[in-house]
Order: structure tokens, then sequence, then C-alpha cells
């Protein structure tokens, strides 16, 4: 028995569902609204969307990110870009901050890989040391062997 996180009524979760049957449909029948609004009207903003359909926006985000409104489904949806706001089709970004966080993302992983290079130059040093320790200690269980 769970809880539905939309109407907080008790239901009987067969799968791991979060909402309750009756709320499923409900989601169901207002994604198929947005989906025949969107046919109706294409290239409508996300924000026209909530506006005119009264659709929460959250379930109108996740079919966003579920990827409804990918060019395969003929669907086509603009909404802002989410680092500069510009009106994109699809995916999270335009192209142009797409190719800019992939820069940021490639100098991050880059830097990441220096950082990681200079704390294995330092354990080498340290590792000197180490290793004279670990000699001792393997000439020690040389001579306890004998
Ligand atoms: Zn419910
Ligand atoms: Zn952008």
């Amino acid at each position: 028995m769970k809880n539905c996180v939309r109407c907080h009524k008790i239901f009987l979760s067969v799968i791991g569902e979060t909402i309750c049957p009756e709320c499923r449909v409900m989601e169901q029948t207002m994604e198929e609204q947005v989906k025949d609004y969107v046919r109706d009207h294409p290239g409508i903003t996300i924000r026209q969307l909530i506006d005119e359909t009264g659709v929460p926006d959250k379930l109108i985000w996740r079919m966003v990110r579920q990827g409804e409104f990918e060019n395969a489904s003929g669907l086509e949806v603009q909404y802002p870009c989410g680092r500069c706001g510009k009106m994109i089709k699809s995916g999270a970004y335009c192209e142009e901050c797409a190719v800019k966080l992939k820069m940021e993302a490639k100098k991050f992983a880059d830097s990441m890989k220096m950082r990681a290079r200079k704390n294995e130059q330092a354990t080498t040093i340290r590792g000197g040391s180490k290793k004279t320790y670990s000699n001792t200690m393997y000439n020690e269980i040389e001579n306890s062997r004998n």
C-alpha cells in the first residue's frame, strides 16, 4: 500500500508506482491533450502550452525530458535553453551552449586529469620513503622466515 503522490489517496502499488491508477489515467489523458494541442499548434512554446492547456508545467517538462517532442514524434514545441534562454526545440540546451558546455566539460576533465597527475607525482615522491619502509618490512619478513 502506498500514498499517491498526487492525490495522497492510499492505493495498492504493484510495481512501485508512485501515483494511483486514477491519477495515472488523468496524467495520460493530459499527455494526450498536450500532444493534440501541439499537433494543432506546431512550434508552440512550452510557456504557451502550459497557459493554454492548463496542464501542470511539471508534467509538460517531464514530457520534454522523456523526448515526447523530439523530431521523430512530429510534435514541435519551443522552450528556452537551460543556459541562455534562447528558444530551442530539442535537448536541454541550444547548439551554442551545447558546444560551450562540452568544451567546459572537457576543460574540467583536463584540469582533473592534470590534478590527478600532480597527485601522482606527489605520491611518487612520498612513495620513495614508503618504498624503503616496505623494503625494511620485506627484509624483516625474510629474516623471520630464516
Ligand atoms: Zn492519485
Ligand atoms: Zn543556449
